[in-house]
């Protein structure tokens, strides 16, 4: 198999193989990185040693679309499976943090220095088709891809469900780990099997959907490093996913600050309740601390108005969640992850 174009995700013959045969390939997936990317086909293996791989001192705010946060001591962003490894090793030997970092679209970074090894994996990027069968297609996605190509393709495949996840950043990682959700399901849904790496042991591992323990805005991946998926998704009319897919977008660019420097929504939504209305409701919006703004269109919105530091966002949640306690009693949870340094 090939790569599809970037200019044209458009599966082509070729790419097109039967779902038992994808079936075996996965079955292939027995324990290594490498075999990992074997069986995608997609990396050429490469030397990527240490040196080459890990970055000092490295600025985690111009990787993260709140854009705060202080350098990452150790920073790998490697561009094949050897230099995955090597991030690994070089982590290892020095008993070094691993942290994973996909699109950094739903992350709130300490401004101080993380001693960490933070790794990117926005370099391995690939993603392409398999079989379809009964109107459905197979997507196998590294986990760097960029979860908009990734639903922009489905979209031209004629998939409504991935039609509703228009507009939201980040990469099929993070999507993964995050279970992002739409207005119609979460990303969770369209998983079939993952191939992980377990930070704390090296430890590479097939996971299914049902062992991935979806739930709302979560997942039971712990410390398991997400390399890559195969997605199905649903085939069916070209004109009717586009046509859903400018409707969601419309009705999220009206909603949400999308143009804005976020980290899409603060908290979780309490049963039964929206956060952004009871943040809201409290009179919150536009409250300010130093940079950090409650957005005016959306208020789970905190933006960056310029300049904002992690005290100034920290600051402004715990406000938050002091005034919606005390007038709503309702004790609002972070959605968004936190590195503190
Ligand atoms: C304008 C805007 C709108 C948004 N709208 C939505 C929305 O509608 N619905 C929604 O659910 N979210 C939304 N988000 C939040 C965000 O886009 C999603 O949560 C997205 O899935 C995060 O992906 P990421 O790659 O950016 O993850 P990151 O922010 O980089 O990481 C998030 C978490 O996932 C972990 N992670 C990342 N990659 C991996 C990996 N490969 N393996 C294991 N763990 C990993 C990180 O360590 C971190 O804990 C929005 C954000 C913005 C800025």
């Amino acid at each position: 198999m090939t790569a599809v174009p970037k200019s044209d995700h458009v599966p082509s013959p070729e790419l097109i193989i039967h779902p038992a045969e994808a079936s075996a390939r996965r079955q292939q997936v027995a324990g290594s990185l490498v075999s990992f990317y074997e069986y995608s086909s997609r990396k050429p293996r490469a030397e990527q040693p240490e040196t080459e791989v890990v970055l000092e001192n490295v600025s985690l705010a111009e990787r993260t679309t709140l854009r705060v946060g202080g350098p990452a001591r150790f920073f790998a962003e490697p561009e094949t499976s050897e230099g995955v490894a090597s991030a690994f090793r070089f982590a290892q030997t020095r008993s070094i943090e691993i942290k994973v970092l996909g699109g950094g679209s739903n992350l709130l970074v300490g401004d101080g220095p993380h001693d960490a090894l933070v790794l990117s994996l926005r370099k391995m990027r690939d993603f392409h088709y398999l079989k379809s069968s009964e109107g459905k297609y197979l997507i196998s996605a590294d986990a760097g891809a960029s979860l908009p190509g990734v639903v922009a393709s489905g979209v031209k495949l004629g998939s409504t469900e991935l039609a509703s996840f228009a507009g939201i950043p980040g990469t099929v990682g993070g999507a993964i780990r995050m279970n992002a959700g739409s207005p119609v399901t979460g990303f969770g849904k369209f998983v079939e099997s993952i191939v992980c790496v377990d930070r704390t042991t090296g430890e590479f591992l097939s996971i299914s959907h049902d062992d991935a323990g979806f739930g709302y805005r979560t997942s039971n991946l712990g410390s398991l490093i997400v390399l890559g998926a195969t997605l199905s998704i649903d085939g069916g009319s070209r004109d009717e996913a586009r046509e859903l897919y400018k409707d969601h977008l419309r009705r999220k660019s009206i909603a949400q600050p999308l143009t804005a420097k976020s980290a899409g929504c603060i908290f979780r939504n309490p049963e039964g309740a929206s956060a952004g209305k009871l943040v809201e409701a409290s009179g919150l919006k536009g409250r300010c601390r130093g940079g950090a703004e409650v957005s005016s269109k959306h208020a789970n919105f905190i933006i960056n108005r310029g300049g904002a530091t992690y005290e100034d966002v920290s600051a402004l949640i715990e406000e938050i969640r002091e005034v919606v306690s005390r007038l709503h009693g309702v004790n609002l949870s972070l959605e968004i992850q936190v590195w503190k340094s």
